[in-house]
């Protein structure tokens, strides 16, 4: 329990929660670290107070300016949040494909919002491009560059694998995690490896990313699409460079859709979309390398964030997902001899 003065104060030291279902399958320990927790409501929070102090520490950003971010809506989050406390404005410019409940909120924080047609990276009105070229267009504008600004990464390795490291007692086997930037894998991964260089390094990778094809071929390709936001990438950055990885699994959306409802039943906990995905891979993980292992992945941001997309029925057949639950032990005898999806680095 904290008293703080200010909401900035309240971001990390987040709680773990044992996922007791898939545990209990799998013989394995599976944790979740509760970053949905922060006061933004995403692991975000901490790259943006990140990002934010280091900046002001450098003398890039003094009081007054405003901060200008291309985001899928929670570093927008973060950075209205932070930016406030700060006495900095935001603008934030996001794709109008992402879930109506992150533009909501980034305006609720007072931050201006500016929405682009969401557009193939090589396009010059992707939201990255467009943030850039407004920051550029004015002194007193900073490009917050969550891609290649490395304090996003530095937040965790400073303090999100510290506070794991503690509320496990150094005794993790394998950390899973998504990329959007590969903040949270980049930092998070240089910690344990420094601390333990056996611990296991998972990257979980939705359908339409390109990092699991960059790991296992060294080409950005992928196939499909996935209803996950916030992650999966089809280039280099600096944040992600930062990551050791020891396997990759690519997984469908339709796995995320029978996993959250099983977490939701027998959990109580409402997962949102890049969530589950990390729930599918700590499974995947724990089933090839358990049991007695120790997996800690995270809840990345609050489950109400995906109502419109993984919890909307109608949504998920227009993509052409089924409504059907996949029993569990139908899902875990698949993933126990679905190895051919994962694909490790000492095999490389
Ligand atoms: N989950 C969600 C919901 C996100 O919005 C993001 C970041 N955009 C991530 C995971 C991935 O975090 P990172 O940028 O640190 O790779």
């Amino acid at each position: 329990m904290r008293q703080v003065d200010r909401p900035t104060a309240l971001i990390g030291h987040t709680d773990m929660l044992l996922l007791r279902s898939l545990s209990k399958l799998t013989g394995c320990e599976i944790w979740l670290k509760l970053e949905s927790q922060n006061p933004g409501g995403s692991i975000k929070d901490r790259a943006a107070l990140q990002m934010i102090e280091d900046a002001f520490a450098s003398g890039a950003l003094q009081p007054g300016m405003t901060i200008v971010e291309g985001t899928a809506g929670n570093t927008g989050i973060g950075l209205a949040l932070v930016a406030k406390s700060f006495g900095l404005n935001m603008l934030a410019v996001m794709p109008n494909d992402q879930s109506p409940e992150k533009q909501r909120m980034i305006s609720l924080y007072g931050a201006e919002l500016k929405t682009v047609n969401p557009v193939p990276f090589k396009d010059p009105n992707h939201f990255y491009h467009t943030a850039r070229r407004l920051a550029e267009s004015r002194d007193d504008y900073w490009w917050a560059n969550q891609f290649e600004n490395t304090s996003n990464a530095r937040a965790h390795y400073l303090h999100t694998g510290p506070e794991i490291w503690q509320q496990t007692n150094g005794a993790i086997d394998i950390f899973v995690s998504v990329a959007g930037t590969g903040g949270t894998i980049g930092g998070n991964s240089k910690f344990f490896k420094e601390q333990q260089p056996d611990c296991q390094i998972w990257l979980a990778d939705p359908d339409g990313s390109g990092i699991y094809s960059y790991l296992k071929t060294g080409q950005y390709q992928s196939q499909g699409s996935s209803m996950t936001e916030g992650i999966g990438i089809m280039r280099l950055v600096e944040n992600f460079r930062m990551a050791q990885i020891d396997a990759a699994v690519n997984l469908p959306d339709q796995d995320l859709v029978s996993l959250s409802r099983y977490v939701r039943e027998q959990d109580s906990l409402v997962l949102g979309s890049s969530s589950a995905l990390n729930v599918a891979a700590a499974l995947q993980a724990a089933l090839l390398h358990g049991p007695g292992k120790t997996i800690v992945t995270f809840a990345c941001d609050l489950g109400e964030r995906s109502a419109s997309k993984l919890y909307n029925d109608e949504y998920l057949v227009q993509r052409g997902l089924s409504l059907a639950i996949e029993p569990i032990d139908q899902l875990i005898g698949r993933y126990r001899e679905n190895g051919e999806r994962v694909w490790y680095a000492s095999s490389h």
